[in-house]
């Protein structure tokens, strides 16, 4: 975090909750030392009752994580870490970041750290730019690129959002010719051995603080249809990216400024038709419990979830009370209508990071593991093994080697 490099942290520089800096900073000078550092572990750890978490390097690079899950545990909690399955994550950043063998090492080292058994790594959404901007436009990457750097059963491997993405961006008419290209090539890609397509960028802000680029495809194009077909006979799931506008509405304050449209058009009803004619294929819609708008509430999820048994939901955590869109508080606690929501339908969510492994991002996600350690406290047991892990290996076929 020492961007500046003159040995401390600032508070402009800290990445962590600011209440973790003010704990940290004893000599309250407003700046982070190591010695301040090196003596808040030390304390830390000397106080901590679970022997795995004594033992292990993993945790002196997660300081926090299951440290203030006591007071909101759930009953017949042991204190354990769960070890999980991390169903969304990415290799390098934006299109400027894209060192993919970087990514990869960097991932297996992390990953223990962050007790993520697998990890699925997608390519991210590629969309189409207008030729006028073409030519600034990067290469399209896809499952091919990544496979490629990849040398671990660890990681496991999505693809899709670059060559298919392509087509999908594309016109809505389309022939019976590029219709059968399309098909060959989703079949193509699921005999090759992905374990998810996507990530398929359908509604897609773009955010100030990754650089990514606006991007739509038509709930109703034809070839997200055959994509939906391949992928049920191929029992592979589709993640996507769906940032849900349930009515029409103006842009979020927090979104403009970065090629988003000001009007924003309801989607909802388009999705769950999508959601309806693809009865038999999963969908994985990534980013459940994140706050990037205030749409996507408990409750519209359990509507979803309720009507559409072919739907599933991947949960990336923000501290971002009190929008609820926001599964935690600002505190880590999780809120009760989210609580009963993973409850209520325990077969039905995964983790997904987000997590950008080699890219200049990749510290930002350490925390999102915290979380994770502390949204799994907070549910029944048999409930957050099955969050961890066990939906993943049984949504994804992680059971094959790639
Ligand atoms: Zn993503």
């Amino acid at each position: 975090m020492d961007s500046d490099g003159d040995g401390r942290i600032s508070q402009d520089e800290w990445l962590r909750p600011p209440q973790a800096f003010k704990r940290i900073d004893r000599d309250k000078d407003s700046f982070v030392t190591v010695e301040e550092l090196r003596e808040f572990t030390k304390k830390r750890f000397s106080g901590q009752k679970n022997s795995r978490m004594n033992s292990g390097e993993s945790v002196g690079a997660n300081p926090e994580l299951n440290s203030d899950v006591d007071a909101t545990a759930s009953p017949g909690y042991d204190g354990s870490v769960y070890e999980i399955i991390d169903t969304h994550v990415h290799l390098g950043g934006g299109p400027k970041q894209r060192n993919f063998a970087a990514g990869a090492s960097e991932a297996l080292s992390k990953m223990p750290e962050r007790h993520v058994a697998i990890a699925i790594v997608l390519p991210t959404p590629q969309v189409v730019l207008p030729t006028a901007q073409k030519r600034n436009s990067q290469k399209r990457y896809d499952y091919s690129e990544l496979r490629r750097v990849n040398h671990s059963d660890r990681i496991r491997i999505g693809g899709g959002a670059g060559i298919l993405g392509k087509m999908l961006h594309g016109s809505e008419t389309v022939s019976l010719e590029q219709r059968d290209s399309f098909r060959d090539l989703t079949q193509s890609l699921a005999e090759e051995g992905i374990v998810a397509f996507g990530e398929i960028g359908l509604y897609h802000f773009a955010l100030p603080q990754i650089g990514n680029k606006f991007g739509s495809v038509p709930l109703n194009h034809p070839l997200l249809d055959v994509l939906g077909d391949v992928a049920a006979k191929a029992g592979i799931p589709i993640d996507v990216h769906f940032d849900v506008v349930p009515r029409n509405s103006s842009l979020p304050k927090q979104l403009a400024g970065v090629g988003n449209p000001g009007y924003l058009k309801a989607n909802l009803a388009q999705f769950e038709q999508f959601l309806s004619r693809n009865r038999k294929t999963k969908i994985v819609w990534a980013h459940a419990g994140l706050e990037v708008t205030s749409f996507r509430t408990a409750r519209l999820c359990a509507d979803l979830l309720q009507r559409h048994n072919n739907l599933y939901m991947s949960i990336r955590l923000t501290r971002g009370a009190p929008k609820p869109s926001a599964a935690m508080d600002t505190s880590g606690q999780l809120k009760n209508e989210w609580k009963q929501l993973f409850t209520r339908f325990p077969d039905r969510f995964v983790l997904g990071s987000e997590s950008m492994y080699g890219s200049s991002m990749s510290s930002l996600f350490d925390h999102q593991f915290v979380l994770y350690q502390k949204l799994l406290a907070q549910l029944p047991p048999a409930v957050a093994r099955k969050i961890a892990s066990e939906n993943a290996l049984a949504i994804y076929p992680l059971g094959g080697s790639q």
